[in-house]
């Protein structure tokens, strides 16, 4: 039974919410139900969500309903599938959970797969393989593949086939006015353009179908070497990837590995820095291209190997239980000497430990243009930065200090650019740094994009794109949705029949 709380009630008469819990599938929770707090929760504890209430949505349907309803009374509306890239805390909103909508379907004649709101990466790749296909996941499994795709999505594979966000062929969104539309390079083509990129800004997406590549092994895993190697290790690194294919990703973080037993024997309690490895050829191939990097010391203890690619999630190993973590990052032109040095200054063995440093190369389709143009910038830099510290455990003001300065001491190598997805936590949720996600060309696209499609800014619990704000109760579109054409489920073409 329904029991009036004050922030629902504050906004919608408690008659309307009863009505909307007998039009939805799935269950909605209010503030002080049981249920509302594991609903809210986020694999990013820094944030904590206060929504007035929640629809665990079941199907499109649900969605639709959701957004109708809180259109009608004033309500933003914040979307989660995993909590895993969560910016702001939805408090007040109504908070659409997509984790009910984790169906997909792969066609492996077209090579696609159709995956709705809710659906985590390692499903996915499980289904592909059975098939020789896979998807454009991420470093780890468990990431949402909806919210991952639609903010770019840069995975051990992105050095040859580009973004996931480059290989969508249709996207079905619930827009800020209540309706269901398709968009797709035929359909709604402008705001199949701004979805691939502006991730939560225009809708509730529901369901998207993306493309698969022919890939079912790769040799990949990490090399890790010891505290007194990685100086020598890193300056050869930065000469040596500038001249790798495509079809090898590398990427690198370090660290003091705890004494545990879960850490293999090797590492515990030691110092060591994790080379991330993928190449996608032959295992002869690969160790060939890699051998210069086994050589230039000896790793304390070396994964790579040949495996099938339902295993991809071990070569970055990301952690997999829930954290509170400080974040931030930005793109490299280029590592250079001095930059090397100073990497090793902040992060290296002698460095506090307050915060770590991932280091992605990029290059290759990352930094070439789709068949199908989309939001996403292509980056001439050279690598992508990700930095990270732990809160909560006493030490708040040393991370927040060791970040200040990553990016002082880093700036003369930053590109002045940064990526979406690796924006996460309320600390990078300002305009301005999202403004850096874009081109200044597709930011000023997207603004009237989105002053067209969500004039109210009604999606804004995100890394946001206001629109243009209204003077003198009018505002100058010029893009209508209106003219636009709306459709139900059945203009997205169905993956495997
Ligand atoms: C351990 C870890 C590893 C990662 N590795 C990579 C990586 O290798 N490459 C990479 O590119 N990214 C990576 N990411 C970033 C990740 O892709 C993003 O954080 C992504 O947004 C997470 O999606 P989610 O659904 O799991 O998270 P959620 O927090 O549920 O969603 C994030 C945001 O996306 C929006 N959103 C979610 N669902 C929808 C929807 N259906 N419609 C519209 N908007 C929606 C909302 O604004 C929401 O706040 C990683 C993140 C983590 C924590």
């Amino acid at each position: 039974m329904l029991k009036q709380y004050s922030s629902v009630d504050a906004v919608a008469p408690i008659g309307s919410v009863r009505e909307l819990a007998t039009d939805l599938a799935g269950p909605i929770f209010l503030p002080g139900q049981p249920g509302y707090t594991d609903e809210a929760e986020c694999f990013d504890t820094s944030v904590r969500h206060h929504p007035a209430l929640i629809v665990g949505a079941a199907n499109a349907d649900d969605v639709v309903t959701a957004v109708r309803f809180a259109r009608d009374h004033g309500l933003g509306v914040a979307v989660q599938a995993t909590g895993h890239g969560v910016a702001l805390p939805a408090d007040g909103a109504l908070l659409v959970s997509t984790r009910r909508m984790s169906g997909f379907s792969v066609d492996p004649e077209r090579r696609t797969v159709r995956l709705e709101a809710g659906v985590l990466w390692r499903d996915v790749i499980r289904a592909s393989a059975r098939y020789g296909l896979a998807p454009l996941n991420g470093s780890a499994p468990f990431v949402g593949a909806v919210s991952y795709t639609l903010g770019g999505g840069i995975g051990v594979l992105a050095r040859r086939y580009g973004y996931a966000a480059d290989h969508v062929r249709e996207i079905e969104v619930v827009t800020a006015d209540g309706e269901r539309r398709t968009a797709s390079e035929e359909a709604n083509p402008d705001l199949f353009w701004a979805l691939r990129g502006g991730k939560g800004n225009f809708g509730v997406v529901t369901a998207l179908e993306a493309e698969l590549v022919g890939v079912s092994r790769i040799y990949g895993g990490g090399l890790f070497f010891p505290a007194d190697s990685i100086s020598d290790v890193l300056h050869f690194y930065r000469g040596w990837v500038t001249d790798v294919p495509d079809e090898l990703s590398s990427s690198f973080v370090m660290m003091p590995w705890p004494d545990v037993p879960e850490v293999p024997e090797q590492l515990r309690g030691r110092f060591a820095l994790h080379m991330r490895l993928c190449y996608l050829g032959s295992p002869d191939d690969g160790a060939r291209i890699i051998q210069p990097l086994r050589e230039i010391a000896t790793p304390l203890l070396d994964t790579v190997t040949d495996i099938p690619y339902t295993q991809v999630g071990t070569i970055h190993n990301d952690p997999p239980a829930p954290g509170s973590y400080h974040v931030n990052n930005f793109q490299l032109t280029h590592l250079d000497h001095d930059a090397v040095e100073a990497i090793l200054r902040l992060v290296g063995p002698e460095s506090d430990g307050a915060i770590g440093i991932e280091i992605r190369h990029l290059g290759g389709a990352l930094a070439r243009e789709p068949r199908v143009l989309n939001a996403v910038a292509r980056t001439t830099a050279q690598f992508q930065l990700y930095s990270g510290g732990v809160l909560g455990i006493g030490a708040d003001e040393a991370v927040y200090a060791g970040h200040d300065r990553v990016i002082d001491t880093l700036s003369p190598w930053s590109s002045g650019t940064r990526m979406l997805n690796f924006m996460a936590g309320v600390a990078h949720t300002d305009p301005a740094d999202v403004r850096q996600a874009f081109t200044a060309e597709a930011y000023a696209r997207l603004v009237e994009l989105k002053t067209a499609y969500d004039p109210r800014n009604m999606f804004r619990f995100n890394h946001n794109i206001p629109p243009t704000p209204e003077r003198n109760g009018s505002r100058s579109h010029r893009i209508s949705p209106s003219r636009l054409s709306t459709s139900d489920s059945s203009g997205l073409r169905r993956a495997g029949g």
